[in-house]
């Protein structure tokens, strides 16, 4: 660690990063890489713990007295203001930011990510703190491109449907298509951050993640989550894989989207941590555009690398269709196509994604194998029995 410097050559000083959300999904990968990688100090902020426990024991870890867990609710835990005073930056990463629950959890989705995020915000803004706050791409909404005829060669264009953070425009559908309900909320905020940079001087770096996946995202349906509960695409389709059911095309899987590999993800996000005066006041893109399929070919190939990880023959009728309504109900809409345009996190902090999908899906499905294929079988040895 000795001898680090950031990307203008200048030394890196050790800081201290109050990260609330530490325990989830992207927290648990950016405090693995802050612990192994860099001499800061985390006050991780969380409810639950469980992604991020191999960390924080036993005691005798070399980075034992850098971390320290603190379960806390942000809606309404007066020890935010002082942990936040301690650190020299917050990342905010808390939302409920699952698909399923925008339009049947809109009350949530909405005062998750937007009224749970006010005070973060504000006390950042009051103590002259530094905010780097997670936002999403689903902020673009839909494509122009979306809107042209079938037939258009306009879709064809990249300026109809690559997605710039300084130009395109927030394509949203009606208030009754509550889906966009997460992504509004996620737009005030950043909205919000935004005016606090202009009027108060806020030091702030919003981050517009493009379907990051990897090794504990969210959670298995039965194992160690409700056996009800729907994650994103990625648990989703290895819930499916594991448990030798086909996997679920909504509205026929025809949806584009564009996987980052965690890993080149979190990169990006400790450049920003470590390059305050090329971060601040920018908004980021982090996605690998090299990776787009539609979520039928995602079907397929992870299909395809789960039968070479697990030496499982794949099923005859690998995939089923299913309506939107069906899978998440009433008010769910979706994005058609994803693909971030890199030329500011390129020119601010020269960096790019590197893992290709196949690559990203062999190491995540692995993983997914190697943690879960066991329980599974037990699971459902025990549900037949029964
Ligand atoms: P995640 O659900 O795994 O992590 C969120 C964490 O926040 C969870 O551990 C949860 O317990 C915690 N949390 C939620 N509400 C809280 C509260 N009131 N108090 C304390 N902790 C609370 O999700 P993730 O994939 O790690 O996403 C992190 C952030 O990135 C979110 O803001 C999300 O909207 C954004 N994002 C992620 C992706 C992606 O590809 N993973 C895409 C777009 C946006
Ligand atoms: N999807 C699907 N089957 C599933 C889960 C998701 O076809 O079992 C689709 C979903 O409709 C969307 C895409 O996969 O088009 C990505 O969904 P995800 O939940 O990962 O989040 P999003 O990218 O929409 O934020």
């Amino acid at each position: 660690m000795a001898g680090r410097v950031d990307l203008d050559g200048n030394p890196i000083k050790p800081i201290t990063i109050c990260m609330i959300g530490a325990g989830g999904f992207i927290g648990s990968h950016l405090c693995e890489k802050l612990m192994s990688e860099t001499p800061h100090k985390v006050l991780a902020v969380d409810v639950s713990n469980d992604k991020i426990k191999h960390l924080l024991e036993p005691a005798t870890l070399a980075w034992a007295d850098r971390i320290e867990f603190h379960r806390i609710n942000i809606k309404n835990d007066s020890r935010l203001e002082g942990l936040i005073k301690m650190a020299d930056l917050t990342i905010n990463l808390a939302a409920i930011c699952t698909p399923a629950d925008y339009n049947t959890r809109p009350l949530d989705t909405i005062y998750s990510n937007f009224i749970d995020a006010l005070p973060v915000v504000k006390y950042c803004s009051e103590n002259g703190k530094r905010l780097i706050h997670f936002s999403t791409c689903e902020i673009y909404g839909k494509t122009i491109g979306a809107f042209l005829p079938k037939d258009s060669p306009l879709r064809q264009d990249p300026a109809y449907y690559v997605l710039k953070e300084d130009a395109s425009p927030c394509i949203f559908g009606p208030i009754e298509k509550q889906r966009w309900s997460y992504a509004c909320a996620k737009q005030l905020i950043e909205r919000l951050i935004y005016a606090e940079g202009a009027e108060n001087g806020l030091e702030f770096t919003i981050v517009r993640p493009f379907n990051w996946i990897g090794p504990r995202m969210d959670f298995i349906p039965g194992i160690d989550g409700p056996s009800e509960g729907v994650p994103r695409v990625l648990a989703c389709f290895s819930n499916n894989l594991l448990r030798r059911e086909p996997l679920k095309l909504v509205d026929g899987g025809e949806s584009q989207r564009t996987f980052i590999y965690i890993k080149d993800a979190i990169e990006a996000v400790l450049l920003m941590i470590e390059n305050p005066a090329r971060a601040n006041g920018h908004i980021f893109n982090v996605g690998n555009p090299n990776n787009e399929v539609t979520v039928r070919q995602l079907a397929e190939m992870m299909t395809k690398v789960y039968s070479k990880v697990s030496g499982e023959s794949s099923l005859e009728t690998p995939t089923i269709d299913v309506s939107s309504k069906e899978f998440y109900g009433e008010g769910y809409d979706d994005s058609d196509k994803r693909i971030p345009d890199m030329t500011i996190i390129n020119k601010q902090l020269a960096w790019n994604p590197k893992t290709s999908l196949w690559d990203l899906l062999e190491s995540t499905l692995t993983y997914q194998h190697r943690t879960y294929a066991e329980a599974i079988k037990q699971a459902m040895s025990k549900s037949t029995a029964n």
